[in-house]
């Protein structure tokens, strides 16, 4: 540590905190507070340079550290309890090519101020539905959002970037290193900038619609009858409905967010009629609106930190049986305004980056469900794990065939993260690349695991 203490007094550009910092509690808590670890030192780099210098002196030094940006692993995998946090948050530039379609986005880039650029530019690109999460934590391992039946999920949009490798050395990442970021994030370095696909910014017509709630597991059952019946018959590229049952204003309902991607408002405007249709709507916050001003209001939907977890499984279909499963739950989903069981879909035919060229690997049509259980107090937290936790199992239960064998890394617990299943026939792969890239495991603490 002595070596790090002379190097930051050497650097007194690269800010730093210690648990007795008065910026110290701020800056290590992430999104869930009981998984936001304890490390003994927050070093904050402001250049690719930066963290070129800090990763050979950790190593050199025997210094476990681990990479952090918005701080929304669910697990706190982005910390080390009396390791070294490096904290990107610093580098957070985005610059907009418009003419080549792309913008250069610095490591530490958080979604929010992604869109505020993009924005000034009038351009746009996929986005997680958080704007407080990383963008590079939610792209570099796939990148679920709103946008994705139309351009893709996150990871389809890399087309670049700069690492800094185990040796220290700031690289532009060749196509093999690209391959790995691309499902795998930060296992062969700290990514100190990517290069993502934009595309000219639509009119939107995006928000919430909340649904009359009398029988919720009817209402669940109802309403997924009617989409299925739509899919069936094509669902256009630009729109996506993101299925939630949520606490909400007028107490615990189903809610879908609405999201239409094109300038053809008036299409955007049926199929908003269409799904407004299947059942009584309560309350509705659809409206033409921007990329923007629809994730300020994503935002105002969660808190910025909360207690709890995340429990989630990848199914192939919401069958029967599952919603089911799901109307039962959800009718005794705890009633802490912070829990949530929310459904990202992977729809057949969306835009992907060829095969080879990225080890993400859950590429058949699913449903990803994500049971949040969440509460602004531990004791809460605790009464809506155990609910997540026997709603998780009973799913666990249904048809297995229905059950995609990979989960989602991202928001897979440590203890069920399986990588030979998560990463599937790009296991391999992944493998072999860290081998040429990082064959000491520089990158440890990353994600993706290797025995
Ligand atoms: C409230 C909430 C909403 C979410 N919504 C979505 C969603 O809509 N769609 C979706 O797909 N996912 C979603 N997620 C999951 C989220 O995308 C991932 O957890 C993501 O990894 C978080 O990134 P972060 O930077 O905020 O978190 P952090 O905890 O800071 O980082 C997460 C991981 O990424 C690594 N990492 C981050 N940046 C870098 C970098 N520059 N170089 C190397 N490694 C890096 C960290 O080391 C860590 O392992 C959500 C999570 C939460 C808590």
């Amino acid at each position: 540590m002595n070596q790090l203490t002379e190097f930051l007094a050497n650097n007194p550009h690269i800010h730093h905190a210690t648990p007795e910092s008065s910026d110290y509690e701020d800056l290590r808590m992430g999104f869930i507070i009981n998984a936001s670890r304890h490390p003994a030192i927050i070093v904050r780099p402001r250049s690719a340079e930066d963290v070129a210098a800090l990763v050979p002196l950790l190593t050199q030094n025997d210094l476990p550290f681990a990479v952090r940006v918005g701080g929304h692993d669910m697990f706190g995998r982005s910390q080390i309890n009396d390791g070294v946090t490096i904290d990107l948050r610093e580098i957070s530039y985005v610059d907009v090519d418009k003419s080549a379609q792309t913008a250069r986005v610095g490591g530490g880039v958080v979604t929010m101020d992604l869109l505020e650029k993009l924005h000034e530019h009038d351009v746009v690109t996929p986005f997680g539905m958080t704007p407080s999460v990383g963008v590079l934590g939610w792209s570099t391992f796939g990148g679920y959002g709103l946008l994705s039946p139309h351009y893709g999920l996150g990871v389809d949009q890399i087309v670049g970037a700069k690492i800094v490798d185990a040796q220290g050395i700031i690289c532009d990442a060749d196509e093999i290193m690209l391959t790995a970021i691309r499902g795998g994030g930060g296992c062969i370095g700290v990514i100190v900038e990517l290069t993502l696909k934009v595309y000219p910014k639509s009119q939107t017509l995006a928000g919430a619609i909340f649904f009359e709630s009398k029988d919720l597991a009817l209402e669940v059952e109802q309403f997924n009858q009617a989409y299925a019946r739509a899919k069936a018959n094509g669902l256009p590229a630009p729109l996506h409905l993101y299925q939630a049952v949520i606490n909400g204003p007028g107490g615990k309902s189903l809610a879908v967010l609405f999201m239409w991607s094109s300038s053809d408002m008036e299409e955007g405007q049926k199929w908003l009629s269409r799904a407004s249709s299947w059942l009584p709507v309560a309350m509705s916050t659809v409206q033409p609106t921007t990329y923007l001003d629809f994730a300020r209001f994503a935002s105002s939907m969660l808190p910025p930190k909360t207690y709890g977890t995340i429990f989630t499984i990848n199914l192939f279909d919401l069958t029967p049986e599952v919603l089911k499963v799901i109307g039962a739950h959800a009718k005794k989903q705890p009633n802490n305004p912070e829990v949530l069981l929310g459904i990202h879909e992977l729809r057949a035919n969306g835009p992907t980056e060829s095969s080879s060229r990225t080890v993400y690997h859950n590429r058949q049509p699913h449903f990803l469900l994500e049971i949040l259980p969440m509460a602004s107090t531990p004791e809460l937290a605790a009464e809506a794990v155990a609910w997540g936790e026997a709603f998780r199992d009973d799913l666990r239960k249904t048809d297995p065939s229905n059950i995609v064998p990979s989960s989602y890394i991202s928001l897979t617990s440590p203890g069920d993260s399986n990588m030979e299943s998560i990463y599937g026939v790009k296991y391999s792969k992944l493998k072999e690349i860290k081998g040429l890239y990082d064959p000491n495991n520089v990158f440890k603490s990353a994600l993706a695991q290797f025995y």
